[in-house]
């Protein structure tokens, strides 16, 4: 560094560069930590920032200074910068990132920066600070500050995660992640939102299965579509009167992340009770014969995608056809207080085709969730109603034998208890 200027400023422009790179954070955390090290900089610690529904921004903070870049994927282009103090061939990490962005063109500045011309030195003590700089050699001082978040116009949960990615796939149906979140363990993400994390998933599979099945009692043949992780069959075929479970999931890639990297939830999916169908849920129930499930459970993802057709009356109907008499059906169906237009729109859905009645709704906590606050909604075609149930004996003891953690005798009735505003949005 000239002993004219403290430090010196490279300002890049990355352009043409490949829009998904550019939206990938993960990746993008991982090129600017390695240009630093390529650069031989010492890495004090990184934060970086995935936004909805696209850009990236982040810094390095390197013992040189740092490295900072916002990214818009739209237009392919990354603005970066790398402010080095110190030896540090700044161009070194130019070149890294320039290969890693994929850039097709790109335009650079250097400028230097703190001109001591124009500064005025204090009195220092240099040796405390040579000894505190010294401790930044040891790279456990390195803290990784990576967040996912999943967000929609006006609200988000952010989770700050290892930047580990143990499975990307982009499938013909929507990208497939497994992450490892600080808080709540490994997880599965669907395009950007959370589906499911190994330390809260028991929330919603739990009660997901157990109220319906506790209510029909002797339930024997399921139909399960969606729920690839496997966590809604495993649930399931806990109950032993239970002889057919035919899942339907549309994205073989989803089982295959979860079998790999989420073996506690995807755990039954070498039972014999078990049919593993990788198909249209949608078209599978189109096709399906009349009066055959004793319980259908959509455990669908959000209504985009794939999963848009999961909230439509045409899908309801078919279920309704394909349901026993005295059958139930329970739907994954978002929140009051996260996506009310589709949370109230499923319930008219259901109403109208089970009857004003017969579509409760139940309410419970997902901490990985948006708000935090989700539901499953009902359709029963017959007099089975979760609301009326008398065998809460019963349920204790499973829970007990089977070690639940979320659902209980309690829970079964006060899930249906909903607030006022609740109330009023169905
Ligand atoms: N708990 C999650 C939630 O609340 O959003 C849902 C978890 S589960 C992983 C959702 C699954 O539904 C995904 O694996 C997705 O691939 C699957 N899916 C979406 N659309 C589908 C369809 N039309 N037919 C079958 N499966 C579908």
């Amino acid at each position: 560094m000239s002993n004219t200027a403290l430090g010196n400023h490279i300002l890049v422009e990355f352009m043409n560069c490949d829009p998904h790179v550019m939206n990938d954070v993960a990746a993008i955390e991982r090129d600017m930590v390695g240009a630093a090290r390529k650069a031989e900089a010492t890495v004090i610690n990184s934060t970086f920032h995935h936004f909805s529904p696209y850009g990236v921004s982040g810094v390095v903070v390197i013992q040189e200074s740092h490295l900072a870049i916002h990214t818009w994927p739209e237009y392919g282009y990354a603005a970066v910068d790398v402010f080095t103090c110190g030896d540090m061939n700044a161009w070194i990490a130019f070149d890294h990132l320039k290969e890693c962005f994929g850039a097709k063109s790109y335009s650079a500045i250097e400028m230097k920066r703190g001109s001591v011309n124009l500064l005025t030195r204090n009195d220092f003590d240099i040796t405390t600070a040579r000894e505190k700089a010294a401790e930044w050699r040891n790279p456990d001082f390195y803290t990784r500050n990576v967040w996912f978040t999943d967000k929609d116009e006006d609200q988000a949960l952010s989770l700050r995660f290892t930047g580990d990615v143990f499975f990307d796939v982009q499938s013909p149906f929507q990208r497939v992640r497994i992450l490892e979140s600080t808080k709540y363990g490994k997880m599965l993400a669907l395009d950007d939102m959370v589906m499911t994390t190994i330390k809260d998933e028991f929330h919603y599979h739990e009660m997901i299965a157990h109220p319906s099945l506790f209510t029909l009692q002797n339930a024997k043949n399921v139909l399960v579509i969606g729920g690839g992780d496997g966590g809604t069959v495993r649930e399931v075929l806990r109950h032993s009167n239970i002889e057919k479970v035919t899942m339907v999931e549309i994205d073989g890639e989803v089982i295959k992340a979860c079998k790999e990297h989420l073996p506690q939830i995807a755990a039954a999916f070498n039972d014999p009770r078990l049919e593993l169908i990788v198909d249209d849920g949608i078209a599978f129930v189109k096709n399906a014969p009349d009066a055959v499930y004793d319980l259908l459970i959509v455990d669908g993802s959000d209504p985009v995608g794939p999963a848009e057709g999961l909230f439509s009356v045409d899908f309801y109907q078919n279920c309704y056809r394909t349901l026993k008499a005295d059958g139930i059906l329970v739907a994954q169906g978002e929140s009051p207080k996260f996506n009310e237009k589709a949370f109230a729109e499923l319930n008219q859905t259901l109403q109208g085709i089970f009857g004003s009645n017969n579509a409760p709704v139940g309410l419970f906590f997902v901490p990985t969730y948006p708000t935090g606050m989700w539901s499953f909604q009902y359709g029963l075609k017959g007099a089975a109603d979760p609301r009326k149930i008398n065998n809460t004996e019963t349920i204790k003891a499973f829970v007990a034998e089977k070690g639940l953690r979320y659902y209980n005798e309690d829970i079964h009735f006060s899930t249906f208890a909903l607030p006022n505003f609740v109330k009023q949005l169905i």
